[in-house]
Parts: C-alpha cells; structure tokens; sequence
C-alpha cells in the first residue's frame, strides 16, 4: 500500500489560521500587534524570495512585518548596530537575519547579538542550549515544523526509534532534540557513518536533512516508518527544466513507508508557519502573558 501523504500545506494553513486567531486576540484584547523585523543582506536572489514570503506571510497574519534591506558592502559594525536598535524596539518581537551573510561578516556574531527573547530562529547559543537542556526557549522553526508533522501520523513518539540524517545546527541537531523531547530514541547519523542504509533501516521515524537529492533509498527504509523529508534541492527535470526534489527518493520511499511528507508541500511550508508561531509566542512572553495554546 502506497505510504499515506503528510500533507505540509494544509497542515501549515491550519497553523497559520491558528496564529492568525491569536494576532487576531491580542490585538482586540491588549492592544498587542505582534511585529516580526527580517534583516536581508545583500541581493542572494533565493533570499530575496524568502524573505518577501516571510514578510507577506507576517502581514497575512495581521502582524506588523519590518524589513530591513542592507548593501552587501554591509560591516559587521553597521550590522551589529541595527541588531542593537532592533532589540531595543519594542514593537519588534522577534528578530530574524537571514543567511547566509557576505564573507565579511561572521554569522554566528550577528546571531549572538539577537537578544534570545527575540531569536525567532532559535539559533542563539542560549536557545539552543535551552534545547539541549530541557527548558523553554526558541525552537529553530524547521526542526518544530518536522515534529509536528510527523505527530500528525505518529501522536506519541514515546520509545520509537528516530534516525536523524544530518547534524546541522540549524535543522539536524535541533530536530534530534526534539524527538529526544518527545522520548524517542535518538540516533544522528552523517556523512562519517557507518552503513547509513543500516542504520535508517532501524527508524520508525526518519528525518532526512542531507541536501544530497533523492540520497535516501525506498530499500533503507523501514517498512511502515514515518518519513519526513527537509531537503530542498533543485535539479534538472525532463527537458531541462529545474524542479525540486528532497533528500529521499519519493517513489520509491512511499512504496515502503507508512507515511511521507512531499517535496515541495511538506517540511517547506511548516517552516513559515512556525516563524509566525515564534513570533506570537515571543510578544506574548515580551508582554507578560503566557505562550499561546496551539
Ligand atoms: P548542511 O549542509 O548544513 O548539513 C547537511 C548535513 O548532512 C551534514 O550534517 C552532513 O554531514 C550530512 N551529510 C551530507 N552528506 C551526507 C552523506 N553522504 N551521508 C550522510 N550524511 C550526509 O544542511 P542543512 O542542515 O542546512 O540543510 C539540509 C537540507 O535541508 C538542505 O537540502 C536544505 O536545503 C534543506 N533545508 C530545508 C528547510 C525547509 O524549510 N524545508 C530549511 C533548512 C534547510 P557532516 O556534518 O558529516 O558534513
């Protein structure tokens, strides 16, 4: 039986409607409008885009989205600076930098300097050691994204084996914790493992966060597993033209899998929908109220 579709798209609208709901209290109940600041170096034409749906998604949901837009010639000095202005702003509650970041500028400077209640991210050193110990903090909104789509299949991960393939800092390490939150049983495998076929062949759940296209085969899975699939990758398609593909190799993985998240229309969209999420959870707890229940 084909694996059951963890479908990104309706699950991250009915997210989104959730948050837009929370804007939609706060301001009629506090006088709150949430207001999310992403700082754009440069002109990378990919996070150009990202942004400008980061920013369209922040106003969709009725909160206030400040764009700050630098030349590429950009000092660490100047930017630290507005890092500095937009901590102080009280109408900015959360604080995203979007990378990479010119050669000239060291990104993990500018991430140290977000004040943590305002790293929506969640990749400040003091959120993700948050993380690592069991407290509340930040959670990178990739990594959330991924656990709550594999709850959607899989409500209790309490003793499943979790295979994470990848450890970033940005997605493979926090999702590791994540499921190690949730009580699985965490492996993190990389490019230095052993008999990776293995290895994913023990997962209940697994999380592919590589950026190699189609690298996981339908034969490492193992039958019945969660499978959700973070990679972004853009290949040739029939005729030359590029499409985008994950890290698993779909058709074969669903013949296999017990359920799977597509690419595009999986882990990608949940991505902005936790954004928000952070976002409203950062100007409830900057105004003295408790985070929302969603
Ligand atoms: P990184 O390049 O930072 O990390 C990749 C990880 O994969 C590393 O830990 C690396 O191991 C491991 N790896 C690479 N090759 C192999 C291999 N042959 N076998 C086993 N492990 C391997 O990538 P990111 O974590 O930033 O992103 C991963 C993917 O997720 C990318 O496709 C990216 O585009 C996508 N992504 C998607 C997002 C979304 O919103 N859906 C958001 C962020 C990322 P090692 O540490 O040993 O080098």
């Amino acid at each position: 039986m084909p694996a059951k579709l963890i479908d990104g798209k309706t699950i991250s609208a009915d997210l989104r409607g959730k948050v837009t709901d929370v804007v939609h209290r706060l301001r009629r109940d506090r006088g709150i409008v949430p207001g999310l600041a992403v700082v754009l170096v440069g002109k990378n034409p990919a996070s150009e885009v990202y942004v400008r749906n980061k920013s369209k998604a922040v106003t969709e949901s009725g909160m206030h989205a400040f764009d700050r837009h630098l030349p590429d010639s950009v000092t660490d000095v100047e930017l630290l600076a507005l890092i500095g202005e937009l901590n102080a702003d009280p109408q900015v509650n959360g604080i995203l930098v979007q990378l990479p970041l010119p050669p000239q500028i060291d990104p993990q400077k500018v991430i140290a300097a977000i004040d943590p209640a305002k790293d929506v991210d969640g990749f400040h050193p003091i959120n993700a050691g948050r993380l690592a110990s069991g407290l509340p903090g930040m959670v990178p909104c990739t990594p959330l994204g991924c656990i709550i789509l594999a709850k959607t299949v899989r409500p209790s991960l309490a003793g499943l084996e979790a295979v994470v393939v990848g450890r970033s800092n940005i997605v493979g390490k926090p999702v590791a914790q994540l499921l190690l939150a949730e009580n699985a049983t965490v492996t993190i495998a990389h490019s230095k493992t052993a008999d990776l076929p293995a290895v994913c062949g023990r997962a209940d759940v697994l999380v592919a966060a590589i950026g190699q296209p189609e690298f996981v085969r339908g034969y490492w899975i193992k039958p019945g597993a969660t499978v959700i699939d973070v990679g972004i990758n853009r290949i040739a398609g029939a005729g030359g033209k590029p499409r985008i593909v994950g890290d698993v190799a779909f058709a074969e993985a669903s013949d296999v899998a017990g359920a799977i998240t597509p690419v595009p229309g999986g882990v990608g969209p949940m991505t902005i929908a936790c954004l928000l999420l952070n976002t409203v959870t950062a100007a409830c707890l900057q105004n003295g109220l408790p985070p929302p229940k969603i």
